[in-house]
């Protein structure tokens, strides 16, 4: 999580796409959870953005974890 110190805005990570995104912006669609972009399309593909969302983010730990483990930072 980065929160950018210069704009008063929280930077939001989407459920749907991962897209970091400033919220909330005046004039803007996106939500507390979703991007404009993903706030664009139905809730059902939405659900399925999300489903896959998670497991991507669930592989990235996966593969974090994996390279801790293999080569541990010499610092
Ligand atoms: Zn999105």
């Amino acid at each position: 999580m980065t929160i950018s110190p210069t704009s008063g805005l929280r930077q939001r990570t989407c459920r749907a796409c991962g897209r970091k995104f400033d919220y909330p912006v005046k004039g803007g669609a996106a939500t507390r959870h979703h991007c404009e972009d993903c706030v664009a399309v139905s809730a059902e593909t939405r659900k399925i953005l999300e489903r896959l969302s998670s497991r991507v983010t669930q592989l990235e730990n996966q593969l974090r974890r994996q390279q801790e483990k293999s080569a541990p930072p010499a610092a």
